[in-house]
């Protein structure tokens, strides 16, 4: 496995890849690595021969007061993971690296915009996140040309707002999608849970048992959007220490809050601060259409 810095050595590298044949696979993460981005490397070795995983704090997407400075960097015990998965290429830039032209300038600008699935949910409480997220994609997307990348469905909304990027501006590139790795207690894998003292870590197990409270709700006939939100905020009310920043139904497809009578497949979501830390996780939740002996009986 190579580890490289600079954008000459890695246009090298896939050069080398795609001279032999092989497409090109790509993993971006912002480092501390855990076994949910294993998951992803794993899952672009299936689909490409030769994998390159970034690893990158972008700064353009974090905002103010956020955790930009203290964001775990663990670059060696990262690229032993890495190792051990038999990823091919590790591309772990510098801001100047990513951001600078050929003339040296660094242009930190945002380049990209979420629009308006981005306005909601995350995009909300971190104005700005998205769009410096898919500024930093695009601008990785064209520096390692992949033809695959994969991103993990734990970030739904950005994963959302990446196939759109790559619908538009990439359309030879397939985007897809890794299911979300969670721990034995359930809690979804993030780079950080680390932040988590014991007690939080207790508290934050409260987000995916809501989560599959909600899943459970679905399942019942004459299911709504009202009574799988409901399920759900059940078990955060039971936990005050967790404070939600949002919990939503929205259609797939979309990303916009369902209606009461929506059918289809939705993605139930969860944002809360468990102290300092903000954790997401999310449900995939299919609402059965209404049939005609339940609408006959609600009469
Ligand atoms: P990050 O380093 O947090 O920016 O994440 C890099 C990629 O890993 C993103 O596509 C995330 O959605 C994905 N990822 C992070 N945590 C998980 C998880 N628990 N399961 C699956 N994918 C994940």
């Amino acid at each position: 496995m190579q580890i490289v810095h600079s954008n000459a050595e890695l246009a090298e590298a896939v050069a080398n890849a795609r001279a032999q044949g092989k497409r090109i696979g790509f993993v971006p993460t912002m480092g501390a690595l855990h076994d949910g981005h294993l998951s992803l490397v794993r899952i672009a070795q299936e689909q490409a021969e030769f994998t390159v995983v970034s690893i990158f704090v972008n700064p353009l997407q974090f905002g103010a007061g956020e955790d930009f400075e203290k964001y775990p960097r663990t670059l060696e015990s990262d690229a032993e993971k890495l190792k051990t998965v038999g990823a091919d290429l590790v591309y772990a830039p510098s801001a100047r690296e990513i951001y600078a032209d050929e003339s040296g300038v660094i242009d930190q600008s945002v380049k990209q915009s979420a629009g308006a699935a981005g306005q909601g949910f995350e995009g909300a409480i971190r104005p700005g996140h998205f769009d410096g997220m898919l500024t930093v994609v695009a601008r990785l997307f064209d520096l390692v040309k992949p033809d695959v990348a994969v991103f993990g469905a734990k970030d739904a909304q950005q994963l959302f707002l990446v196939r759109q990027l790559a619908e538009r501006d990439y359309p030879s590139l397939a985007i897809v999608k890794a299911p979300i790795v969670r721990e034995p207690s359930g809690l979804a894998m993030s780079s950080r849970n680390r932040y988590l003292s014991a007690s939080e870590h207790q508290t934050a197990q409260s987000l995916s048992r809501s989560l599959r409270a909600g899943e459970a709700a679905s399942r019942v006939a004459g299911a709504s959007a009202s009574s799988v939100l409901a399920a759900a905020q059940q078990v955060m009310a039971e936990v005050p220490e967790a404070k939600l920043d949002y919990l939503a139904l929205v259609d797939q497809s979309t990303f916009a809050p369902v209606a009461e009578d929506f059918a289809g497949h939705a993605l139930l979501l969860i944002a809360a601060r468990i102290g300092t830390t903000r954790l997401l996780d999310n449900q995939e939740i299919v609402i059965e259409q209404p049939t005609t002996s339940l609408l006959g009986a609600r009469e």
